[in-house]
């Protein structure tokens, strides 16, 4: 496909200026489940292409100065069980539990005070070409562990081990190395007179961040007033710990840029496991289209069909801050290819969740219509039928 055949469809789809809804559609039909599918859990996907390196959210899982572990991090305040219209889980995490980064603030109070948090993390070094290497299971990483490797911009280790110190400062000073994942926190390097920067594109224009940062006031499943408070911290630096280390919960799964899981609308899926750890990362990544739809309507089939979304397109993000129709959505599922649809609305969308991913709360304002790579990556929260999401658009 190239991007001249869909030149007619983008002149098409003329952009209006419309105010961002956050009101909740709360009618919806979903189709029940005829047979008694199985979920399945992977570690690879894309027939071997693409392997997930992130931990599964388990309630042993390591985090960050627990003897027993993560413990439990997943309730379900609202389920269809309790008459509820769809199943809402609760999360509560630890930011230091399982596969997590860590901001310049963890370690470094005067970095934490001058605000790097993780939303200044630069993505344009957190995504792109990337070494895997083994190192010496025997030993911290040691200057002379890191020596011995050959070095590219980023680097993984595989090791369960941790940084030394002369290890990292190693590292910094001999090498173009800018993200480095281990299995235990590293040091980072301090510079002098620190400004954190926030950005919605990276990577020269590149990259575009469609996820919203997540505030007090942002959009979340089942309230009014908004998501409330998300982030605390029970250990400070200036409480005498050695590290700031937040906790960070979510009242609802559904808040901001989040992704369902197909037992968040149908319960009989629910109960089979299909939570979010199930859900294909071959569908939540690869080429997607991004198109423009009115604005003063919800996403009908009419709507849809006027779109002539070509055939072989798998993954389209709408900007429109509209909901799906049920129609709209069944015609989706019959007409065209799409196993991922994106769009910039919270709702109770009415899909048939067993086919397409449907991602909510994308922040898709000022990105121009057109083909990219998207990376949609949900948490590996197991049994919930939701999870927040990061995704991006690479051009
Ligand atoms: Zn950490
Ligand atoms: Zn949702």
């Amino acid at each position: 496909m190239t991007k001249t055949m869909f030149l007619p469809l983008l002149l098409l789809l003329l952009l209006s200026a419309a105010a961002a809804s956050t009101s909740v559609s709360t009618e919806c039909t979903v189709s029940t489940m005829d047979d008694y599918p199985v979920p399945v859990r992977r570690e690879v996907y894309g027939d071997g292409r693409i392997f997930d390196i992130s931990h599964r959210y388990t309630m042993d899982m390591p985090s960050w100065e627990r003897k027993d572990g993560l413990g439990r991090f997943l309730w379900l305040p609202a389920s269809m069980k309790n008459g509820s219209l769809a199943n809402n889980s609760l999360m509560k995490l630890p930011t230091h539990s399982g596969t997590h980064v860590d901001a310049p603030g963890h370690m470094i109070d005067r970095y934490f005070d001058a605000g790097f948090d993780v939303d200044t993390l630069d993505l344009e070094v957190l995504n792109g070409p990337a070494l895997l290497v083994d190192v010496p299971r025997d030993s911290n990483i040691t200057a002379k562990v890191m020596e011995s490797r050959l070095m590219f911009k980023s680097e993984y280790d595989s090791s369960y081990v941790g940084f030394t110190t002369d290890g990292a400062r190693w590292l910094v000073k001999n090498t173009d190395i800018k993200l480095v994942v281990s299995t235990d926190c590293t040091v980072s390097a301090a510079r002098d007179n620190p400004v954190p920067v926030r950005r919605e594109v990276y990577g020269d224009g590149r990259i575009f961040d469609i996820s919203h940062r997540y505030t007090v006031d942002m959009p979340s499943w089942g309230s009014k007033d908004g998501l409330g408070q998300f982030l605390w911290l029970p250990s400070s630096m200036k409480n005498g710990s050695r590290s700031n280390n937040s906790l960070m919960k979510l009242q609802s799964v559904h808040s901001g840029t989040h992704v369902d899981a197909p037992g968040h609308m149908v319960d009989s899926y629910f109960d089979a496991g299909f939570d979010v750890d199930t859900l294909d990362l071959d569908v939540l990544n690869g080429p997607a289209l991004l198109v423009d739809v009115p604005r003063d309507s919800n996403i009908t089939a009419k709507v849809m069909e006027s779109l002539n979304i070509p055939k072989g397109v798998r993954r389209e993000f709408d900007s429109s801050y509209a909901g799906f129709t049920t129609d709209g959505a069944r015609w989706l599922a019959k007409n065209t290819d799409i196993k991922l649809v994106g769009i910039d609305f919270l709702s109770a969308a009415c899909y048939d969740h067993s086919e397409i991913i449907l991602v909510e709360g994308l922040k898709l304002d000022n990105v121009p219509v057109g083909i990219y790579n998207v990376h949609c990556l949900p948490l590996r929260l197991l049994g919930s039928e939701g999870s927040p999401i990061r995704c991006i658009l690479i051009k």
